[in-house]
């Protein structure tokens, strides 16, 4: 008799209702299972932060006085699925009630669904309790309208949760936006802060997952594991940021340098994504940060960083639970080229892809427009299908969950869902990355050519791109002004553009 509460790997959330009182008659239960670890290929890291921050999760758990059933990935009695272990302990222990969280990922949604409907006893389905909006916030908000927008999602949230507005709920300092101000490029001797790196020794942790012989991509450090893995770690990183990062953030938000991995970003999302650490906790010390820093803080590195979390996180998973699970299957460029070889090792000439694969080879990161404007640019432009698009950026980042990095990816990142999350491509040419990084001036590519030996790929394939994808987009007013370039090229420009890009594309493992 009793009831089993079962939590998820990314239900680390100590402060969720449930935990508030040591209920005798109730047992939770974790587990770690291959249908996690094999869905997607996962950066070896990813595995190892997330056995781990479950395992000490379970510690606390143990120590408060609750019981906990904690399921390792190699014990005997683990049969690998949540089905199967779920309905084991069930008939074992004659619990009365099964109790869940909701998922944040659709699969395991349907999971926890499917099994439920076998159950012959009662069960209830719990909110997280982690994030501002529910799931079906977005849907709501947005009925009835043509186009979701996250300006107005966003002004929304500031406004239903008091943040940064005053008493007549205007924005603070008289503007929703201060983008504007954000966005610089590193200056050239310029030294970034170094990171706060952890040493969690978590090689026993690696063992048993080699042991299990499940197959990992990227490289690990499994002694020194640098990621917060729990709670108090989660908060020490966080004040870490609030002390040494938030002054810069804004403004090098957008900013890429060789050989530096992190520059003025968090690094949160993991420990926010498994709820070591809520959004609110975060915006909250943001917020008192900037209140305490006697104008040493500029607003716009504040309001930058809170956009991010009640903005662009809350109004990804508002469009993952609207549109799933269609939108897993969107493919608006109908495109359908393989991944190059090299997204796998990084071994490619051009600076900046290597510099970007390498590091999230090394530390299962890369900062976001890294994601978006270098893998994820020129993944578009090379006209690679979204499912292994999706695959990589799935499989290689530490934070990368279903919910968040489908929509950015597909989304946000290929536009195959044309136009749900944006409103037009993230794509460039050689041209912004040299706006936004130093990466060109150590290429084995001559940034400034289009055609001919050297030349940047991404020169003729962003034109190539555009002239391919006439149709879709040259009623796109966001864009139209780029067709007006295309069409008024000389011809025999036009041509060799497009044959450089035919070549790059032929070759493209070359590279
Ligand atoms: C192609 C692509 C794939 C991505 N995949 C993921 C993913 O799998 N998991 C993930 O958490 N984020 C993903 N992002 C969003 C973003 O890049 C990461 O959240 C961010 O880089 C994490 O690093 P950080 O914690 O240092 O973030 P910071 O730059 O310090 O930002 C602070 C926080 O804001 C939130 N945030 C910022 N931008 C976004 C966004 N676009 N969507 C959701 N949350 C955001 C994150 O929680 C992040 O921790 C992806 C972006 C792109 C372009
Ligand atoms: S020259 Fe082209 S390939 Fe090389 S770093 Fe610059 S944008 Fe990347």
């Amino acid at each position: 008799m009793g009831t089993l509460r079962l939590i998820l790997g990314d239900q680390l959330n100590v402060q969720h209702s449930w935990f508030r009182q040591v209920d005798p008659d109730v047992t939770y239960v974790m587990m770690e299972l291959r249908s996690e670890t094999d869905y997607a290929q996962h950066h070896i890291q990813k595995v190892i932060g997330f056995f781990a921050a479950m395992r000490a999760f379970s510690e606390t758990l143990l120590v408060q006085g609750h019981s906990v059933k904690y399921m390792r990935l190699n014990d005997a009695d683990n049969q690998q699925s949540f089905e199967a272990n779920i309905l084991q302990l069930i008939q074992e222990h004659a619990f009365s009630k099964f109790e869940y969280m909701e998922p944040d990922e659709y699969r395991l949604d349907q999971v926890l669904k499917t099994l439920s409907s076998k159950l012959t006893i009662p069960f209830s389905v719990s909110e997280t309790e982690h994030f501002y909006s529910g799931r079906n916030e977005l849907a709501d908000l947005f009925k009835n309208k043509k186009q979701y927008l996250m300006e107005t999602f966003y002004r929304y949230m500031r406004k239903k949760h008091y943040v940064l507005v005053d008493e007549h709920l205007q924005p603070l300092q008289g503007k929703w936006n201060f983008d504007a101000d954000n966005r610089q490029k590193l200056p050239k001797h310029h030294v970034p802060v170094r990171p706060l790196l952890f040493s969690n020794d978590l090689s026993e942790i690696e063992e048993a997952i080699k042991a299990a012989g499940v197959s990992t991509i990227g490289r690990v450090d499994s002694r020194h594991f640098l990621w917060p893995v729990t709670r108090e770690q989660a908060l020490t990183l966080m004040q870490f940021f609030m002390d040494q990062c938030l002054k810069l953030f804004g403004t090098f938000q957008d900013a890429m340098a060789p050989n530096e991995w992190s520059l003025y970003h968090s690094r949160l999302s993991f420990a926010l994504n498994v709820k070591l650490i809520s959004p609110k906790e975060v915006v909250d010390a943001a917020i008192a940060k900037f209140n305490e820093s006697d104008n040493q803080i500029e607003y716009h590195q504040l309001e930058g960083f809170v956009r991010q979390i009640i903005g662009w996180r809350e109004y990804m998973r508002g469009i993952y639970w609207a549109k799933m699970p269609e939108y897993a299957t969107l493919n608006y460029f109908g495109h359908d080229a393989q991944l190059p070889e090299w997204y796998w090792t990084g071994k490619t000439k051009m600076q900046c892809l290597h510099q970007s694969i390498t590091q999230s080879l090394d530390y299962a990161y890369a900062h976001h427009i890294q994601r978006l404007m270098v893998t994820g640019n020129f993944a578009l432009l090379a006209g690679v299908h979204p499912d292994e698009v999706d695959a990589w950026y799935l499989g290689i980042y530490i934070d990368a969950l279903d919910w968040v990095e489908v929509t950015n990816t597909r989304g946000m990142s290929q536009l195959a869902d044309g136009g749900i999350v944006g409103t037009k491509p993230y794509i460039s040419s050689a041209a912004y990355m040299h706006k936004m990084s130093s990466y060109c001036a150590n290429c084995y590519y001559d940034k400034s050519k289009k055609t001919g030996h050297k030349a940047c790929p991404f020169n003729s394939l962003y034109w190539n791109f555009y002239d391919r994808h006439e149709k879709l987009l040259s009623g796109n007013p966001r864009i139209g002004m780029m067709y007006h370039v295309l069409n008024r090229m000389p011809a025999e420009e036009r041509t060799a553009l497009l044959e450089q890009a035919q070549y790059y594309l032929e070759h493209i493992n070359e590279l």
